[in-house]
């Protein structure tokens, strides 16, 4: 059994994470603020023995004992991080300063969740790790896309000066069940629209690519990569590319919704194309998504429809 403490636990990877290590066997200290997590995410675990619960803002120091250590609190919807810029920022900075430092007092092995963003609007494709991005710097998605950056020089750095066990993934767009259907994130969006009647609505000619990963898939990701002995950074995605106004049709057809579909503004510096190569998690970790998009989809819109369901 391993102590391991998840930050963001209550969050939508978060308590995913939490359910498969807590049934693999381990102790899970999860540490959340509750910004964007939700209590009913974790709430069939609270009473299990293997389980504990800290409310706690990482920007504040931390002191407690754990063999492992998930950095996952960090707002991940472009409407939740820019809500708070500066604590975004100060969340990938100060919070990830405060967890590396609680790592190297407990020689704790930690893997950070940077994302797909520290590539910014790529100008390759697919992205490769030893892309360094074409990040805007001071654009509206930098207090996320630079506080992840830094966060990766701070890994790297702990590793480097004091021999820290460190890992890296690069995250690419994840979806599924426990998705907060007002996080503003595309698939929760038009899941929720579809389901509602209302208009699914395309940030521009919808002609922009994201590639997403089924949330069952990315959790063995992680846990491969935790366990494995490479530092990263490794992407983490499904390299299935779509485009935005596909997303939008698979999702009204899997819903059998009538829904329309509208065309608003698209958000600055939205990046135009996104898909990881993912040949480094392949080779190194064994790993590959196994859910393609429809079987995935399909599973969060029964999951959105029982939740729905749940409230009335
Ligand atoms: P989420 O918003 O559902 O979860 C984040 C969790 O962190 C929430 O429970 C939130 O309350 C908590 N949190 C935020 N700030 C905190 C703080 N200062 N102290 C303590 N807790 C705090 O998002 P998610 O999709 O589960 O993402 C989890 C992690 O994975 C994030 O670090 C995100 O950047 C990264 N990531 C996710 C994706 C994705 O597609 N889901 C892609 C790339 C990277
Ligand atoms: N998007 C959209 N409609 C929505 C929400 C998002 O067309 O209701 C677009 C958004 O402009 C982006 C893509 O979908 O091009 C993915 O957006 P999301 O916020 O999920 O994550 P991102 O990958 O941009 O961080």
């Amino acid at each position: 059994m391993t102590v391991i403490l998840v930050t963001g636990g209550a969050g939508f990877l978060g308590s995913h994470l939490c359910d498969r290590l807590v049934e693999g066997g381990d102790e899970v200290i999860c540490v959340d603020n509750f910004f964007t997590g939700r209590e009913e995410n974790i709430a069939h675990l609270v009473e299990h023995p293997r389980f504990d619960l800290v409310r706690h803002d990482i920007v504040s120091p931390l002191f407690l004992e754990a063999e492992q250590v998930y950095n996952l609190a960090c707002p991940a919807s472009p409407v939740a991080y820019q809500f708070n810029s500066i604590k975004t920022i100060k969340t990938s900075t100060v919070g990830m300063v405060n967890m590396l430092g609680l790592a190297k007092k407990c020689q704790a092995r930690i893997l950070q969740a940077s994302t797909s963003e520290v590539y910014g609007d790529p100008q390759v494709h697919p992205q490769t790790e030893d892309y360094w991005g074409h990040v805007n710097p001071l654009g509206p998605r930098s207090c996320y896309d630079e506080g992840k950056r830094v966060a990766e020089s701070l890994c790297m750095n702990y590793h480097t000066v004091h021999g820290l066990e460190i890992r890296i993934v690069r995250i690419f767009n994840t979806y599924g069940p426990r998705m907060d259907p007002h996080d503003g994130r595309v698939i929760s969006n038009f899941i929720r629209q579809a389901l509602a009647g209302e208009p699914l609505t395309i940030y521009g000619d919808g002609q922009q690519t994201r590639s997403f990963c089924y949330v069952a898939d990315l959790i063995d990701g992680l846990i491969r990569m935790m366990d494995g002995q490479e530092t990263g950074p490794i992407n983490l995605g499904n390299p299935a590319e779509v485009t935005i106004g596909e997303a939008a049709e698979t999702i009204r057809r899997l819903t059998g919704s009538e829904s329309e579909i509208v065309h608003v503004e698209l958000p600055e510096d939205d990046p135009k194309r996104r898909c990881p190569d993912i040949t480094r998690a392949t080779s190194q970790l064994g790993w590959q998504p196994t859910t393609d998009l429809e079987t995935g989809l399909a599973r969060t819109v029964e999951a959105f429809r029982a939740a729905a369901g749940g409230q009335e």
